[in-house]
């Protein structure tokens, strides 16, 4: 049997591994953290997303992390809606109970944790993958599914580093909160704001919010950035609890993120080697949809694999997902680049309907 190691244990890494057993592997997937990851907010997950899960398997056991399906409208800043007619509804998992149940499906047996890869070396019967705590072993095949700093990735096409997307900032948290948080629309707002309040499936709140071109301070907190940037979100003259959900969010709730990406890149694969997920592709999260990219790298690798020998199977791979993420990063650059908010939502309307049409 053709044995394959996947390097990392995220949504991806995991993705992969069920749909690399599909395809006849004996799969080894190794994460290099103590633990899978139990922190995050929400996914939003399309229709799309949902069939790729139940091509790999994962079908039946949905219904355990309760997905919620959410709002696929607008407003802006004075509550005014833009209502999205051609949108196809999505659904909002929490993160962590995804990965768990990704990590359940691939069972213990096959997933070790606390393994970094540090090196690989390929040659024409296989790779010898090496970690930090001085350990190797071999497979058939390795893929790089090691998220945006990809060990894999800067060995198999050097100079590929991830860089920071010019200030795009996130900040974000899920919380205990039993008042009315409304209807859960996302808002546009001014000054290239973006902010959300979602009602999670356990009852908690999640609260989100973005800025293209943000200034950051050098004396705030995060939690003090995020509400100075409420009003460009709110108005006041509708009801909208996003002050309210942050100012009784604990600051060491808050996570902040800089957002940042790998450059387009031409080279996925080598004869035994390959990437996925955001290891190849980590884009600016505004296009609501890298996991679910992932996923589908999952997949679609799956299939190539089960029908070819490796080498063939992975350079087919690699010419069908570098056409289909050229695409998609014309999309996300035309949704960052929209002058309005009205712009935004149409240019995103275009790339899901893209997104599910092809
Ligand atoms: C704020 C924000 C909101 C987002 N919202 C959405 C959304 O709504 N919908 C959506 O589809 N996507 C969304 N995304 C994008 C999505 O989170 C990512 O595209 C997705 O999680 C990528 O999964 P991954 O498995 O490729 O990478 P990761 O989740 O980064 O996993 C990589 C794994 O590899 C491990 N690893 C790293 N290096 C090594 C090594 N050397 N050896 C072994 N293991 C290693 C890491 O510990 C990690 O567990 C969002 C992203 C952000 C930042």
């Amino acid at each position: 049997m053709r044995r394959v190691i996947i390097a990392g244990a995220g949504i991806v890494g995991l993705s992969t591994a069920l749909s690399l057993r599909q395809a006849g592997f004996e799969v080894a997937v190794r994460e290099r953290a103590p633990r899978i990851r139990e922190t995050g907010a929400v996914l939003g997950v399309w229709p799309h997303t949902i069939r790729e899960l139940e091509r790999i398997g994962l079908g039946a056991r949905l219904d355990e992390i309760k997905a919620e399906r959410s709002f696929v409208r607008y407003r802006d800043f004075s509550g005014a809606d833009f209502t999205m007619t051609k949108m196809p509804p999505a659904r909002t998992v929490y993160r962590p109970q995804l990965s768990a149940l990704l990590a359940s499906a691939v069972g213990e047996d096959d997933l070790r944790t606390g393994k970094e890869l540090v090196d690989y070396i390929e040659d024409p019967a296989g790779v010898t993958v090496y970690y930090a705590d001085g350990d190797h072993e071999r497979a058939d095949l390795l893929v790089g599914a090691d998220g945006l700093n990809s060990r894999v990735r800067t060995i198999l096409a050097p100079g590929t580093e991830s860089h920071h997307q010019g200030g795009h900032h996130v900040w974000r948290a899920v919380l205990p909160f039993d008042r009315d948080i409304g209807d859960g629309a996302p808002v546009l707002g001014r000054n290239r704001t973006r902010g959300t309040l979602i009602r999670l499936a356990d009852g908690s709140c999640c609260w989100v919010i973005a800025q293209f071109g943000a200034t950051i301070s050098t004396t705030m907190t995060s939690k003090e950035e995020a509400l100075a940037r409420v009003s460009d979100l709110h108005d006041g003259t509708w009801p909208f609890a996003l002050r309210e959900v942050v100012l009784a969010t604990p600051q060491d709730s808050v996570l902040h993120s800089r957002v940042a990406v790998v450059p387009a890149i031409s080279r996925w694969a080598s004869d035994r080697v390959v990437l996925a997920g955001d290891g190849a592709h980590a884009m600016s999260p505004h296009i609501g949809s890298g996991a679910s990219l992932g996923i589908e790298d999952a997949r679609v690798l799956g299939d190539y694999l089960s029908r070819a020998d490796i080498a063939p199977a992975l350079t087919a791979y690699q010419d069908d997902r570098l056409d289909r993420y050229r695409q998609v990063r014309q999309h996300a650059d035309a949704m960052a680049a929209a002058p309005t908010p009205l712009s935004y939502v149409e240019r995103f309307s275009e790339y899901l309907t893209w997104l599910h049409t092809t």
